[in-house]
This record gives C-alpha cells, sequence and structure tokens, in this order.
C-alpha cells in the first residue's frame, strides 16, 4: 500500500518537475530572436519546488515500507493465555461428614442422624450442628 503510494508520488513528483522546468524556461515573449520575458517563471519554480518534494516523498514511500509493514501485519493477539483461568477442584473431603450428622464426644467418631447412642464406647452422640 504504501509502496504503491510511493511510485505514485514519485512518478506524479517526477512530472511536476518537468513540467515545472519546461514551464520555468518557457518563453513568452521574443524580441529579434531573444527572450525577454519568462511568463511562467514563478509557476515553474513553485512546480519543480512541489515536484522535488514528491519524488522525496515518494522515495521515502517506497523504501522504508517493508520494514515497517511486517510488525503491522502480524497479529497482536497472538500471546499465549495466561493460566490464571485455571481452578482446582474443590476438595471431595467432606462429604461423608456432612451426611453424618451426630458426633460421638468420647471417639470423635460421626454417626448417622438416626444414632442417639456411640456403638463403641455407648457415649451420648452430639448433633454437629
Ligand atoms: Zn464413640
Amino acid at each position: 500500500m504504501a509502496r504503491a503510494a510511493g511510485i505514485v508520488s514519485l512518478v506524479l513528483g517526477a512530472v511536476g518537475a518537468i513540467a515545472g522546468l519546461v514551464l520555468y524556461y518557457s518563453c513568452t515573449r521574443t524580441f529579434f530572436g531573444g527572450c525577454v520575458q519568462y511568463g511562467f517563471r514563478d509557476v515553474g519554480l513553485l512546480a519543480m519546488i512541489f515536484g522535488g518534494v514528491l519524488v522525496v516523498v515518494g522515495i521515502v514511500l517506497f523504501a522504508i515500507p517493508e520494514k515497517q509493514a511486517m510488525p503491522a501485519v502480524a497479529p497482536p493477539y497472538a500471546y499465549p493465555m495466561p493460566p490464571s483461568m485455571y481452578q482446582p477442584p474443590v476438595s471431595a473431603a467432606t462429604p461423608n461428614v456432612q451426611r453424618n450428622e451426630m458426633f460421638c464426644p468420647t471417639c470423635g467418631n460421626h454417626y448417622p442422624a438416626e444414632y442417639k447412642v456411640c456403638p463403641r464406647d455407648s457415649s451420648e452422640l452430639r448433633s454437629i450442628s
């Protein structure tokens, strides 16, 4: 894209500079074979300056883009995803304890809600909640 614009600018600048040169030396009034007036001298000079600037811009546009266009073409979103989204599985150590609603204060065992007395040491069970 920039390279094509550089070529266009280069060609336009060259044409403008040549046209300015022609205009600059165009004679608008001759007197016995000698030129006495250059009617397009200002316009020609302007066209030459403008054309020269366009040529320089065209050269710069033509020379630079190869290195500057590469990072713009590369996708900026190609970074690897950070592993922070990983969540460890919830611990499965609690369901048995939660299902047993009675607790023995002597041996520390847990029993279902229908147990009133510990089968091991006959202690009276207490409710966990
Ligand atoms: Zn017990």
